[in-house]
């Protein structure tokens, strides 16, 4: 390719909507342009990366034993309703209507309609194991589009769904897929860990994530892990061993004291002299408009993604001030949020409010909770005397670093995570309300039990933006870069500098290099600007040396410079690549 016929605008400043690294990279090198909100055109140097990335996940699918095929990206509602899904997934679905008023949805995902072609054509176990896959566009409504290609609305996916007749079948599956992710990703440069993770709403039980360990803004996960074993897990699913602490409190007696403006657990712990392990938080949240109360040890945070499973929902939000006193006074109490406890609250908004308690409150004694009176708490108090035991309790305590490794017991220490890809064991969750069964053994009808494998190709292609950069641009692995090279006559105007740049870019050519010949009559540093910004891994520049035989090569990633003849620059170049395929 010429620069000269290339198809790209790099910008000389970044663009002023994007926050991170990969978003900003990729609109100032000429990569992606911005159609509409979560909405990109992938530019020709884009498309060559996301084809790479899509060829190397192809590849590994195919040697895994999986097939591709590929769905329709409309769907229709009926498959939805059948799974349950079209009332309980958010607005992150996409509904329309075509012309006869029929409902439809664009793919966020496709199990109602793999586990239909699976219903239709899979009827005996003898057909068993199949792993079907698909490399697609999938659009999803994301509340918080950003980032770029990170969080988009309409993104490439690869998605898998695996079909097998017992968990076992599954179990052995799901490890042949973190095989081949792990392959994956690092055949496209980058470093993933194999993190534990919340099954959220596509369901089922056992499910891992792949993240990009990175420190810039980009990771929106937290992933805790810990050294001395190999346990990590997304913050959302994290458990750690609690730390001790003062559980039982040196009240002697239950009563209702004055806490003048203790309107945080840090003004009443002052106030009573006691450490906030001593105290019950009630938290107030709105999930699925339903009123839900959180109630945890005064040291401790809720983690929402836990508390939504405690009570099977799907959106959550803190309850407003206005609310809670709303939420209080109509169920007969004049007070303000620093002060709320469970008792007495039946009702809200038309919905019974439910109570949802970590685990942490059950070795409280004599604690401290707030009894819906101004300026006033409850100390002494215990469960079943002054307070009922809520009825669910469970973990829904987000882990802290420090906090010890539940496998291990050492510290658990936290960083952040971009997830790349997923599986997960779906068991019968699609395949049961949907009735789609074969025939075992015995000619007994069974329903498949089921896994499903995404990567994210988009993402993938921009975290490896985030892993891989420096001031000057993106410093792509070889094995996804849109080229490998680029070859720069420093003059186009001299006619030996532009001979032997045009013979090392034929060389390059002809053993398979993807290169690039800078034939533009620019000044050589905004070529070299360029090339930074592009980040092609390897720049191969004819100057002024050739006089003496040498070019100057550089390489990308360590930014190492050399002078050497056209020759070895034009081998290590084809050896590298060549090692690619290899
Ligand atoms: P996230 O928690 O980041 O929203 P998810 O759990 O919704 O991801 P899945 O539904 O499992 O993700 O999708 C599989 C893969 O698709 C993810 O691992 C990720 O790489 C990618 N992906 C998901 N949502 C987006 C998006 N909005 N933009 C780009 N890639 C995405
Ligand atoms: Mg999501």
């Amino acid at each position: 390719m010429k620069m000269s016929k290339l198809f790209v605008q790099t910008l000389r400043e970044f663009p002023s909507d994007a926050e991170v690294i990969s978003h900003k990279m990729l609109v100032r090198a000429g990569y992606i342009r911005k159609l509409t909100s979560g909405v990109y055109n992938y530019l020709p140097l884009m498309w060559r990366v996301l084809r790479k990335v899509e060829t190397i996940v192809r590849e590994e699918m195919d040697k895994a034993g999986a097939q591709e095929l590929l769905m329709p990206f409309v769907q229709p509602k009926e498959l939805w309703e059948e799974s349950g899904r079209w009332e309980v997934y958010g607005k992150e679905l996409m509904r329309l209507r075509d012309r006869h008023n029929r409902e439809m949805c664009l793919g966020p995902t496709h199990e109602e309609i793999i586990t239909a072609i699976a219903r239709d054509g899979l009827k005996s176990y003898k057909q068993m194991p199949v792993n079907l896959y698909q490399i697609q566009s999938k659009f999803r409504d994301e509340v918080r589009p950003r980032f770029g290609l990170l969080r988009g609305r309409e993104f490439i996916m690869k998605d898998a769904y695996s079909f097998d007749t017992s968990q076992e079948g599954l179990e052995k599956e799901y490890e042949n897929m973190a095989q081949a992710y792990t392959k994956i990703f690092k055949r496209c440069g980058l470093n993933t860990k194999m993190v534990q993770s919340d099954s959220g709403a596509i369901g089922g039980s056992v499910s891992h994530e792949f993240m990009v360990i990175t420190d810039t803004d980009a990771g929106e996960n937290d992933v805790f892990y810990c050294d001395s074993c190999d346990y990590s897990a997304n913050s959302n699913h994290a458990v750690s061993k609690l730390p001790t602490a003062k559980t039982v409190g040196d009240f002697t007696k239950a009563e209702i004291v004055d806490t003048p403006n203790t309107h945080t657990i840090e003004e009443l712990c002052k106030f009573l002299n006691i450490p906030p392990s001593l105290i019950i938080k009630t938290l107030v949240y709105i999930i699925d408009k339903k009123p839900v109360l959180a109630l945890i040890r005064g040291d401790k945070q809720v983690e929402e993604t836990k508390l939504l499973n405690a009570v099977g929902g799907i959106e959550i939000r803190i309850a407003t001030a206005g609310e809670i006193v709303e939420m209080l006074e109509v169920n007969g109490f004049n007070a303000e949020p620093g002060f709320i406890g469970p008792m007495g609250l039946k009702e809200y908004n038309g919905y019974p409010i439910t109570i949802v308690a970590d685990e942490t409150i059950k070795e409280l004694k004599n604690f401290v909770i707030g009894v819906n009176q101004i300026d006033k708490h409850g100390v002494g108090y215990n469960f079943n005397s002054e307070i009922e035991l809520p009825e669910i309790i469970t973990d829904l305590r987000l882990v802290e670093a420090g906090e010890l490794c539940p496998t291990c017991g050492q510290p658990l220490k936290v960083t952040r995570g971009i997830e790349v890809g997923n599986i997960f064991q779906l068991g019968t969750k699609y395949s049961a309300p949907m009735n789609a069964v074969y025939l075992d053994q015995n000619g007994k009808t069974q329903p498949y039990v089921m896994g499903c494998y995404g990567i994210g190709i988009s993402r993938t292609a921009a975290a490896a933006v985030e892993a891989h950069y420096d001031d000057n641009g993106i410093k792509w692995p070889l094995a996804i870069a849109p080229y490998h090279a680029v070859v720069i006559p420093v003059s186009t105007k001299d006619e030996e500098q532009m001979k032997v740049a045009e013979d090392i870019y034929k060389t390059l050519l002809k053993h398979g290099v993807e290169a690039v010949l800078d034939d533009r009559d620019e000044r050589p540093g905004v070529k070299f600007k360029d090339a930074d910004l592009i980040g092609f891994p390897y720049r191969i520049t004819v100057g002024k040396g050739i006089s003496d035989g040498v070019v100057e090569f550089k390489v990308r990633e360590t930014c190492e410079m050399s002078n050497i003849t056209p020759e070895q620059a034009a081998e290590i170049v084809i050896t590298a690549v060549t090692n690619l395929k290899g």
